[in-house]
This record gives structure tokens, sequence and C-alpha cells, in this order.
């Protein structure tokens, strides 16, 4: 609900501004470079939009086929419809399996749950491992501010520092000397943990496996080393077969990180089978649907096909100015500003859809081809028809509305109305305050508009243009 108040405030976070500053473009630059490496970029990321189109149009057909394939392999599907039950879930297995300490890689579906908050309050002990997420949560369970690098808004030296007071050893300067001592930390979790969870980055229905895509490693870790593996994402992440990963594996870290391919594909299919030497002797598939059934009957269920690679928010300068916490819950940047509202209802999250400018640089990028500024435009009008907008906001809209409905009123409005905004630039053309529209001039200025409005520009253009200047004409 909050969007505007804590982007304010972050955009006043000196520290938070530099941190932003320091990673700006980092992956931006990486994705142009590895986007080279395919031979037609449109080309396949239209086989990915297909791909995943195909499976939400049938997602129930694949979800069957995906729980008769894992169960045959000896995994056991769940399905959870809400956040408790997700939690309640997971508590159940750990209870069955008397675990007492659990092992984490990243989940932004657990997330949704505060399923670690959960876990502690029945009284056992959860560890992330993802390095991001561990960092998060020694640092008192601080939100994750990126679908990738949940940690991004932290510096080095805000890391080191944090290390430092956690884990009470001697302050560290490098950024390897820093992995090292988070990977000391981690290990003997990894040794002495019952049950791992991880997420999924795909559900395969053909084989009933899930797909982990990692850069650390700690899910392969988390996923093998303990007796019980519980994999834990949303129903929308199914995908029809083997070959349909292959396909958006050729996307997703191109576009996430700007890598070929990450440093870790898990595929896991089933339990450990008699004289194999790894993975979980118990597997467990919490299928999650937390509003992703109503979101697949709504008009902007095209945001169910995205893959979490995070290039949108990366390409957002919303994004980049503002950080992953001023979206409030689990999924910042564009894609959050439509998943958000429609997970946790549309009156609770009014800013969210008009936290962007509409460039359409993340409908650019987006591998899936989700449309996320004309969906995030389907999201104010549900406002506006709602009556959730302030009254003078929907008066302001409905005056625009028949003003666009009447060409002639619309010339003399405007023709004034520029002349009028001239008046108030000082003598650099700025406009330093703008009367009814501080929103626009409370962090910049906005440039005086120029002399006549676009339609006697065109129209002097057009007349310009039937007439042959007399020397053409001679
Ligand atoms: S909406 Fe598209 S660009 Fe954004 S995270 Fe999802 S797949 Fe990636």
């Amino acid at each position: 609900m909050y969007f505007k108040e804590r982007a304010h405030v972050k955009l006043h976070d000196a520290q938070l501004q530099y941190n932003l500053r320091k990673i700006k473009g980092k992956f931006v630059e990486k994705r142009k470079v590895a986007l080279t490496e395919l031979d037609d970029f449109e080309a396949t990321r239209e086989a990915a939009r297909a791909i995943r189109q195909r499976a939400l149009d049938d997602l129930d057909v694949w979800l069957s086929i995906f729980e008769e394939n894992a169960r045959a392999r000896g995994a056991t599907v769940l399905f959870a419809q809400t956040p408790a039950e997700i939690n309640a879930l997971v508590l159940e297995i750990a209870r069955r399996h008397e675990v007492r300490k659990i092992i984490k890689s990243k989940s932004m579906v657990s997330e949704e749950s505060a399923l670690d908050h959960a876990i502690e309050a029945a009284g056992l002990t959860v560890v992330e491992t993802d390095l991001g997420e561990y960092i998060l949560q020694i640092n008192n369970y601080e939100p994750p501010s990126h679908i990738i690098g949940p940690a991004l808004h932290k510096s080095r030296e805000e890391v080191a520092e944090l290390f430092h007071k956690r884990h009470g050893k001697p302050k560290k300067e490098g950024i390897d000397e820093l992995c090292l001592e988070a990977r000391s930390e981690l290990r003997t979790h990894y040794l002495t943990a019952d049950m791992g969870i991880s997420g999924g980055n795909f559900f395969v229905a053909e084989t009933g496996s899930v797909v982990l895509v990692t850069n650390e490693g700690n899910a392969t870790l988390t996923t093998t080393l303990p007796k019980v593996h519980v994999a834990i994402s949303g129903i929308e992440k199914i995908v029809p077969t083997l070959e349909d990963v292959a396909t958006l594996m050729r996307l997703l870290p191109r576009s996430a990180t700007g890598q070929s391919i990450s440093n870790y594909v898990d595929i896991l299919t089933g339990v450990k089978g008699p004289g194999e030497f790894h993975g979980a002797e118990h597997m467990y598939f919490i299928v999650v649907d937390s509003g992703r059934t109503a979101l697949l009957a709504s008009d902007v269920k095209e945001a169910l096909r995205c893959i979490r690679c995070g290039a949108c928010m990366n390409h957002c300068p919303v994004y980049q100015n503002v950080g992953g916490h001023s979206y409030g819950w689990v999924y910042p940047g564009p894609i959050g500003a439509i998943l958000t509202p429609m997970y946790v209802g549309l009156e609770n999250a009014l800013d969210l859809p008009h936290a962007s400018t509409l460039c359409n640089q993340c409908g650019v990028v987006c591998p899936v081809k989700i449309p996320l500024p004309d969906l995030q435009r389907k999201l104010r009008e549900k406002e506006f028809e709602r009556h959730l907008r302030p009254w003078y906001e929907r008066f302001g809209l409905k005056a625009w509305g028949w003003l666009a409905g009447h060409p002639a009123v619309y010339g003399i409005v405007t023709k004034v109305g520029i002349r009028a905004l001239r008046l108030l630039a000082d003598r650099n053309g700025m406009i330093r305050k703008l009367p009814l529209g501080g929103g626009w001039t409370d962090e910049r200025d906005m440039p005086s508009p120029a002399g006549r409005t676009f339609r006697e520009l065109y129209a002097e253009r057009h007349r310009n243009r039937a007439t042959p200047s007399m020397e053409t004409s001679r």
C-alpha cells in the first residue's frame, strides 16, 4: 500500500543510492553480449513464449501428467491452496521424518508464505544457503530486493561488517574471502541437516522432475545431502517436456545474468534408487496455487509465463532508482507490479500498477514476451472501474476522456494550457513547481513545453508540404 512513501524514503537513503548506482547496468551489458550468441534471438523468444503459453493453456492436463510421472518415480506430490497450507505441509513432512534442522536453497514461493518464520516458530532450525538469502537471514531476515540477487542492494562493506558481527571472526575485505567465510559456515549445516527445501525453476511434466538453475552449487547440496527433499513452486512452473526446458534454458541465464549457461543446472527425478549414491530418500513436491488460478482466469494471465529471470527489473528506470524494497512484497520491479496486486488483492497494492513510466523497456527485454506495460495499464483500468482511485483522479480522468472526445475543445484547452505553462518557467526554461502536479516536480524540474501544440506544429508541416515553395514551382 505504501510504494510512494517507501520510494520517497529510498530516494533519500544515501547508502542505498550509492549501492544502486554501483550495480546499475551490471547485468544489462552482459545480457546484450550473451544474446549475440544466439542465431536468432527473436525466434528463440517466440518459441519460449509459445512453450510457456502452451503449458498455461492446458495447465490442468500438464499438472496431472506431472503428478503421475513424479509418483511413478517414488516422489509424493502435494498441492497447497494458500500460503498457510505451504507452511502446514512442510511442518507435517518435518514431523513425519523427525526433522530437527532444515537447509534451504532460494525459493521465492516460500517467501510468499514466510516459511522460515513458521519453521522457527515450530522450534526447528532453518538455514538459508543461497549466499544472498544467507546474508539477509543473518541480518534479522531482511526481505530480498531482487529475484535473482536477493541482497544486491547491499555493498561489500556492509556484508563484511555483518559477517564480522555475526560470525565473530576478523573482518574480511575481499569478496572471495567473504564467500569462503560463508562457505565454511554453511558446510556444517549441509552435513547435519535432515531436510532440504528448494524452489523449482521448472517442473517437467513428461519426467516428473524439478529443474534448479543456480550459480553457487548450494541447491545441489541442499537437495542431495539430507534424507528428505521438498521442492516448492507455483503451479505455473510446469513445462511439458525436457526439450522445452532446453529452449527456455537458452534464454533464462542469458536474460538473467548474461551467462550462456548458469554454473549449475540440476534436474532431479524421483528418490534415490537401490545402489544409487546421490539423492534424497524421500522426495516431496509442494505445488502451490495461492492466487495463481485466479490470475489464470484474469485478463492479465500472461504474467504467469514469467520464468523469473529478473531482466525486467534490471532494465526498469523506476526499479533502478528506488530499489526492490519499495515494492513492499516478494516480487519487485515490473513483474512484481502485476503479481503483487493479483496475489494480495488490488485494493492492498494500489500504487504498484502506477510504479512505472510505461517506457516498455521491460516488455522489450522479457524473454517470454510478457507485455508488462499493457498489463499494468489493465490493472490501472480495474482500479478506476472499482473506484479504488481517489475521487479527484477519477474526476480528472473522466474530464480528460471527455476532452479527448471533443477535438475542437481539446485544441483550445491545450493551446491555452501550454502557453500558461510557459509562464511558469524560469529563465532557464525549467518549471520548478507544477501547480496540482507536485509529484512531477518534487524530485526533478520539468522542461517548459514548446511554444505551440503538437497539433499546431503538425498542421503547419502539413500546410508547408501541400504548398510547394515559390522556388520549387519555378
Ligand atoms: S516478467 Fe519477463 S523479464 Fe521479468 S522476470 Fe519474468 S520473465 Fe523475466
